[in-house]
């Protein structure tokens, strides 16, 4: 059977994350998070003091590093120059950082061709940002997240507590929020919906009801290429 490329594109708290994961495992998929190759892009020029005005500096250290993904017990790592970053990608302040990053053309050039390169024989589930509109635009299926301010905020509160948590649910709201304009408002592959998306907005629904709904989708796609 063919394999497809599926896309999940939203914002961030959206339920990407755990829904593209359970989706990619029902069907045997490849899981590709986008947003992690940002944040290793992030925490590299972080650590080297590579400023976001330095695009040279940038250049070099996005031709140096090697961003890889292995699966552990069932619990995917991301592994910068051989090095498990995993705990230190997730906590509150890459989010930001990331999305600073993020902005630059150097940036996102050497990632969209690491992106493809991933996504290059099919089989995959990826979310991100840009996937339906920039990166897999041709893409066989194409969802976009959403929720309300609250409810994305509640979520990353609750999952930032069980990782000793120094925010309020407040200050996750303002931050989710600052993100969300600056990657909606950015010149270079904003985050949009893709015309041929379908969205689904999981404020009210349970990670099983949604990953059953794009599984539907999935199955009606395949009786109606
Ligand atoms: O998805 P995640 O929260 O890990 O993404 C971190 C940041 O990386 C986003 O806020 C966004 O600025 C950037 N990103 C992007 N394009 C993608 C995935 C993530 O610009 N495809």
């Amino acid at each position: 059977m063919k394999k497809n490329t599926i896309v999940i594109d939203g914002p961030a708290g959206a339920g990407k994350s755990t829904v593209s994961q359970r989706l990619a495992k029902r069907l045997h998929y490849l899981y590709l998070d986008t947003g992690a190759l940002y944040r290793a892009i992030a925490l590299a020029a972080h650590q080297k003091n590579i400023p976001p005005t330095n695009s040279k500096k940038l250049y070099e250290l996005c031709c140096q590093c090697r961003i890889s993904f292995k699966k552990m017990k069932g619990k995917q790592k991301v592994y910068l120059n051989g090095k498990d970053v995993t705990s230190a990608l997730r906590i509150s302040p890459m989010g930001l950082l990331a999305s600073h990053y993020s902005k630059l053309p150097v940036v996102r050039k050497a990632l969209l061709w690491h992106q493809r390169k991933f996504g290059e024989k099919g089989g995959i589930v990826a979310e991100g940002r840009d996937l339906g509109t920039v990166v897999f635009p041709k893409a066989e299926l194409k969802f976009f997240l959403v929720a309300s301010l609250k409810e994305r905020a509640k979520r990353r509160y609750l999952e930032l507590l069980k990782k000793d948590n120094q925010r309020s649910l407040h200050q996750i709201e303002k931050e989710i929020q600052k993100r969300d304009q600056q990657d909606r408002k950015r010149a270079l592959a904003p985050l949009k919906k893709a015309k041929d998306a379908i969205e689904i907005d999981t404020t009210t629904m349970t990670i099983d009801q949604v990953v059953s709904a794009m599984y539907k989708k999935f199955l009606e796609k395949m009786e109606r290429p």
